[in-house]
């Protein structure tokens, strides 16, 4: 049956290869850690119990007619004061638009920013550009980040394409890596970007965008610090489109409740196009959620509470890590800042198991650790890094306090049995 060679060659998502093994490894038996998911387990990560609560009032009170296009006038009000209070940006209700989670926006974002064929810049690894790209038929250079930069893209790396490309998709915290752009980082792309589009606007050429998207932004941890780059250059405000919502903050991935900022007119387009689509959040969570973000004490009780069982859960993860990098082990950690995630690497190439299993591509790694450790881990190359690199995301959502020893465990036993191929 033919269809559309767009849909025809849309890749599925390289992690589904890895679930589909983890499934028929729990179906012969095995107790398998699932650390490859950038979701919550439900049972260990709740939504706030008051956002439950203002769900069911706004079903009882038949909010179940269509929204507004732009969302719900309440939610947007509300999320313009969140973001003044708690990020320090100044966006009004107009500025802000609501959809169904934060990826409807992403691929509206993408849509509305850049014409068939032109080119966006992003760093692998990263969440789904390659996705968005694709879908919006245009071209990528994609910058492969390195170990030493916390795998953050760097304005020196960015600078030699900047004439040539339409738009710079940014993530901070960044998924898969769980790190966070510092100040002075940010503060160069911006100024790269500014010093680009004065030369753009001499010539009334469309400007050079940034989408920033900050999901996992009130997920910050220690002394780490989110910055936004409309507050490092005001003059960005003009050409940054952010991307927000409550799935990762308040565990809350099911709910559906994203929305973005920006100009606007880029605002008004990202509307119309997702009205055909319909990606709208449902009006009783935009309305709960509305009032849920002005129960103040509430919200920040529950983000203290959320922020401190997921930096537990990385910082035992690392610290375990560096105990056995320490211990001589061939693995290494990057300290974790933000996020749900881990990076960790598995120098395991060119070894081979106690059981002469022997080690010659990531692939081979991925599948040890799953089959010998029982602990299932995403490899960067999932993420658009080379399909050498043998850096991985572990993700602590699905995991219990007290899974962690047994995790490690596994995972040394597997190390331990790892000797050098001579
Ligand atoms: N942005 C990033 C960086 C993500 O990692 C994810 C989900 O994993 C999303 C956006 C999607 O968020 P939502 O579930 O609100 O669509």
């Amino acid at each position: 049956m033919k269809v559309s060679e767009l849909s025809e060659n849309l890749k599925p998502s390289a992690i589904l290869q890895l679930a589909a093994d983890i499934r028929a490894l729990i179906a012969e038996g095995h107790q398998i850690y699932n650390l490859t998911i950038g979701d919550f387990n439900p049972k260990i990560f709740q939504i706030p119990d008051e956002l439950k609560d203002e769900i069911i009032r706004a079903y009882e009170s038949d909010n179940t007619n269509y929204p507004p296009g732009n969302g719900e006038v309440l939610l947007r009000k509300n999320i313009s004061e969140y973001l003044k209070n708690n990020l320090g940006t100044d966006y009004s209700e107009n500025e802000i638009m609501i959809s169904g989670g934060a990826r409807p926006l992403l691929y509206a974002a993408y849509q509305t920013l850049l014409d068939i064929g032109d080119t966006v810049l992003y760093p692998a690894p990263s969440w789904n550009n390659d996705a968005f790209t694709y879908l919006a038929r245009n071209k990528a250079v994609i910058l492969r980040t390195k170990a030493e930069n916390r795998f953050l893209p760097m304005a020196e790396e960015i600078e030699p394409h900047i004439r040539d490309i339409h738009l710079i998709s940014l993530c901070s915290p960044l998924n898969p890596t769980g790190t966070s752009f510092g100040k002075e980082e940010l503060e160069k792309i911006c100024d790269l970007i500014l010093i680009e589009n004065k030369r753009r606007n001499e010539l009334a050429v469309k400007p050079l965008y940034l989408i920033y998207d900050q999901i996992y932004w009130q997920l910050s941890y220690g002394d780490t610090a989110h910055y936004h780059p409309v507050l490092l250059r005001p003059e960005m405000k003009d050409f940054t489109l952010s991307v927000d919502g409550i799935s990762k903050c308040f565990a809350a991935t099911g709910v559906r409740v994203g929305w973005a900022f920006g100009p606007k007119k880029i605002i008004g387009k990202m509307v119309s196009l997702l009205t055909h689509v319909g990606a709208w959040s449902p009006k009783a969570e935009q309305i709960a959620v509305g009032n849920y973000l002005t129960h103040t004490e509430n919200v920040k009780s529950y983000m203290e509470n959320i922020k401190s069982e997921l930096s537990f859960r990385l910082n035992e993860f690392y610290k375990e890590f560096m105990q056995l990098k320490a211990e001589g082990f061939p693995v290494d950690a990057i300290q974790p800042e933000a996020a749900l995630y881990l990076t960790l690497k598995f120098d395991l190439i060119g070894k081979e198991s106690a059981k002469g299993q022997k080690i010659n591509t990531v692939q081979d790694i991925t599948n040890y650790l799953l089959h010998e450790a029982k602990v299932a881990l995403v490899p960067f190359s999932s993420f658009g890094a080379s399909s050498d690199s043998v850096w991985y995301r572990l993700s602590v959502g699905t995991t219990a306090r007290n899974d962690i020893p047994n995790i490690m465990n596994n995972l040394k036993n597997a190390l331990e049995s790892m000797r050098v191929t001579v």
